[in-house]
C-alpha cells in the first residue's frame, strides 16, 4: 500500500495498481485480496490504494503509475447498497471501513476511474466487482430510480472483468505484458468491452446476441424485460454466446462468461499466503471482518437462483468446490494463527450445503436454461456424504474446539440428502440457531420468487422438530422472510403473518424487498413483468409496501395504524380485535391511502 513496503520487496514500479472502495483487508472474503494475490501469484507486483480521498489527488498518485493497468472496483458490495439503506437513507457505517467510518462516494467504480483517466491519461483501466460486473449492461437503477447506461458507458474504463475475476485479470495482465495493447483484447471470456458504433456496422461480430439497446429499454419497459430474458440465458460459461447492446455512443459486448475454476485452480487461489487481517497501517478495526476472519469459503456458485438475488449474474449456477484436502489446509494455518480461539465461525458459500454437490450436465453443456436445478432433477447429485465427511474432519483438527455453519442452508437439498446431514449440523455446527430463507409462504410469490413452496418448508420443520428430542439445549429456525417482493399483495402478506401467528416464529430477520442491480426480481420491479414470460406481475409501491412490511412485524404497536387500513383494504377485519387469533386491537385511524389499487401495467406495455 505504500512505495516503501514496495520498496522492501525490491518492487520500484508496480506492474498493476488496484483501487477500492474498502479498506485493504488481506482475506480470501475480500475481493481486493483474493484478486491481488493471485495476480501476485501469476508473477506480477500489485500495489493496492485502498479508500482513496476523491478530493486528493495525491491518494491516487500515492504509488505512480503501473506498468500496465489499473484494476478498479467499488468493493466487495455494490456503492449504493452500502451506502443507502433500502428506504434510501443514508447509512450511519461502513463496515469495510477502519471504525466504520463513510470515507466510499457513491458509485464509487465511477468516481474513482474518472478521477484515474484525469490524473493518468492513457494509462488501461479495467473496472471489475460486484457493482461494475452487475451494471455491465443498461440496468434500472433504484437510487434514481430510472434506466442507467452500462457502466461502460459511464465510466471511463476499456474493459469490466464480470464475474468472479481470477481468469480474466490474469489472461488481461498476461497479454498486456506480452505486448497487446488494451484495446485489442476484445476475446477474453468474462469481460465487457465497448465498440464505436461504425466499427459495429462494418464488422459485427459473428454469433452474437443483440438485446434491445439502451434507448429502446429505456423507453419501453417491454424492451427492457425482453432485454433482461435474453441476456440472462446467456449467462452460463458452457452454453453462453457473446451479447451486444446498443447504447447512444458505443455498442456495449459482454462475452460469453469466464469458465469457473477448476478445482485444482480454486485450490491454488485460496491456498496463497493471506495473513487474515486487516493492513497494519489501520488504527481502528474493520467491523466486517471480524465476522468472518477465521471462516472458510468452501465453494462458489449457487444453482438456487432465487429471483431476488443477482448472483447467478456474477457467480454463476455451476457449483465449484475446493478440494477438501485444501480446505483442511486452510484450517490448520488458522489454527495457528494469532487471534484464533478454536472457532472455525463458517464453512460455507453462497448457500452452505451446496458443497460437493454437481450435476454431469454443468462440465458438458453447462447448466440447463429452461430448467431448475432442484432435487426433484434425477440429474443432480444431492447427497451431502463429502460436507459430513469434511466437517467431521475439521471437528478433529487440534486447537478446533467449534466449527459453525453460519452461511444458509437450502432446506430442500437437506430434506433430499440421505448421509444425515441435518443431524450433523444440529449435533455439532449449530449452537442456538440455524438460518433458513424460506422468504414467504404463499405459493404464487415462492414461485415468483423461485423458492421452494411452504409443504417442503413445512416437512424441515418437522424434520428439524424431530431432531429437538431428547436435546439438552433446544434449537431454534431462524426464518428470513421477505415482505414487498414483486407478486406480492396485501393477502399474501395476511397469510404469511397468520402463518407465523400460529407457528410462533421469530421475525427479526425480515428484509423489504430492496431492487439491487441485475436480479430477476429488480427486472419485474421496475417493468410490472415477469421477463421469462412476459406475464404482468403485481408490483408493490409506495404505501402498499409500507404497510406489507408493517405485517410482518404485526406484535410491534408502533405498526397497527397501518396494519388495521391493510387488513380492511383486503377484507380481513376478522383479526383485528381482541381474539387471540387477531393479529391487531381494535382503535385508531387509518389513512385511507392504500384503497388495494389494481396491479400496475405499465402504459405503453407491448405483450408479444
Ligand atoms: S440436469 Fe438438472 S441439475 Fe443438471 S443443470 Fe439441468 S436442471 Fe440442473
Amino acid at each position: 500500500m505504500s512505495l516503501q513496503e514496495g520498496e522492501k520487496l525490491g518492487i520500484r514500479q508496480f506492474d498493476i495498481i488496484l483501487i477500492t472502495g474498502d479498506a485493504y483487508v488481506d482475506h480470501p472474503s475480500f475481493g481486493t485480496a483474493l484478486i491481488g494475490r493471485t495476480l501476485w501469484d501469476y508473477g506480477f507486483s500489485v500495489g493496492i490504494i485502498a479508500q482513496p480521498q476523491v478530493k486528493s489527488p495525491d491518494a491516487f498518485k500515492v504509488l505512480k503509475t503501473p506498468r500496465l493497468f489499473f484494476g478498479i472496483s467499488s468493493g466487495n458490495v455494490d456503492s449504493m447498497v452500502n451506502n443507502y439503506t433500502p428506504n434510501l437513507k443514508r447509512r450511519g457505517e461502513d463496515v469495510y471501513s477502519p471504525g466504520g467510518n463513510l470515507t466510499r462516494p457513491d458509485r464509487a467504480t465511477i468516481v474513482y476511474a474518472n478521477k484515474v483517466h484525469e490524473l493518468f491519461p492513457g494509462v488501461p483501466i479495467v473496472i471489475g466487482g460486484i457493482e461494475a460486473s452487475l451494471r455491465r449492461f443498461a440496468h434500472y437503477d433504484y437510487w434514481q430510480d430510472r434506466v442507467r447506461q452500462s457502466i461502460l458507458a459511464d465510466a471511463p474504463a476499456d474493459l469490466v472483468v464480470f464475474g468472479m475475476g481470477e481468469r480474466q485479470m490474469g489472461a488481461i495482465a498476461q497479454r498486456m505484458a506480452s505486448g497487446e495493447r488494451v484495446d485489442t483484447l476484445r476475446n477474453i471470456p468474462g469481460t465487457v468491452y465497448a465498440m464505436e458504433v461504425a466499427e459495429w456496422r462494418r464488422s459485427r461480430p459473428e454469433e452474437i446476441v443483440e438485446i434491445p439497446g439502451f434507448t429502446e429499454v429505456s423507453q419501453d419497459k417491454s424492451a427492457y424485460a425482453r432485454a433482461f430474458a435474453l441476456h440472462y440465458r446467456e449467462q452460463d460459461p458452457v452454453h453462453g454466446r457473446a451479447v451486444a447492446q446498443p447504447h447512444p455512443k458505443t455498442v456495449v459486448i459482454q462475452n460469453r462468461p469466464a469458465h469457473p475454476l477448476t478445482q485444482p485452480e480454486l485450490d491454488r487461489v485460496y491456498d496463497l499466503p493471506y495473513s487474515r487481517r486487516a493492513h497494519p497501517s489501520y488504527l481502528q478495526p474493520v467491523p466486517a471482518l471480524e465476522p468472518v476472519q477465521f471462516s472458510v469459503t468452501s465453494h462458489r456458485g449457487c444453482f438456487g437462483a432465487c429471483s431476488f438475488c443477482a448472483l447467478t449474474h456474477h457467480q454463476g449456477r455451476i457449483i465449484q468446490s475446493r478440494s477438501s484436502d485444501s480446505i483442511i489446509r486452510e484450517v490448520r494455518r488458522m489454527t495457528k494463527m494469532p487471534g484464533f480461539k478454536g472457532v472455525v465461525q463458517d464453512v460455507g458459500g453462497p448457500t452452505a450445503n451446496m458443497y460437493g454437490l454437481s450435476c454431469d450436465l454443468w462440465g458438458t453443456a453447462g447448466a440447463c436454461v429452461d430448467k431448475r436445478c432442484s432435487p426433484s432433477c434425477k440429474n443432480l447429485r444431492a447427497s451431502h456424504g463429502e460436507q459430513c465427511s469434511l466437517l467431521s474432519v475439521i471437528r478433529g483438527i487440534p486447537g478446533v474446539k467449534h466449527v459453525f455453519i453460519s452461511s444458509g442452508i437450502r432446506y430442500d437439498l437437506a430434506l433430499a440428502d440421505d448421509s444425515g446431514y441435518l443431524g450433523m449440523i444440529c449435533d455439532h455446527h449449530i449452537s442456538g440457531h440455524l438460518k433458513v430463507a424460506p422468504e414467504h409462504i404463499a405459493w404464487k410469490v415462492t414461485r415468483i420468487m423461485n423458492k421452494p413452496d411452504q409443504e417442503v418448508f413445512d416437512q424441515f420443520c418437522a424434520q428439524f422438530e424431530t431432531l429437538q428430542q431428547g436435546r439438552k439445549k433446544r434449537q431454534y429456525l431462524l426464518p428470513y422472510f421477505m415482505s414487498g417482493h414483486p407478486g406480492c399483495t396485501i393477502p399474501d402478506m395476511i397469510a404469511l403473518a397468520v402463518y407465523i401467528r400460529d407457528h410462533n416464529l421469530y421475525t427479526e430477520q425480515v428484509q423489504d424487498f430492496t431492487p439491487t442491480p441485475m436480479s430477476v426480481s429488480s427486472c419485474m420491479y421496475y417493468t410490472g413483468f415477469n421477463p421469462f414470460t412476459m406475464e404482468p406481475v403485481h408490483v408493490p409501491r409506495g404505501q402498499e409496501k409500507k404497510i406489507q412490511r408493517s405485517l410482518m412485524h404485526y406484535r410491534d404497536p408502533a405498526n397497527q395504524v397501518l396494519i388495521r387500513e391493510g387488513l380492511t383494504a383486503a377484507g380481513r377485519t376478522d383479526l383485528i380485535g381482541r381474539g387471540k387469533h387477531c393479529l391487531v386491537p381494535e382503535g385508531g385511524r387509518f389513512s385511507g391511502r392504500y384503497v388495494g389499487k389494481k396491479p400496475e401495467i405499465p402504459k405503453n406495455a407491448k405483450i408479444p
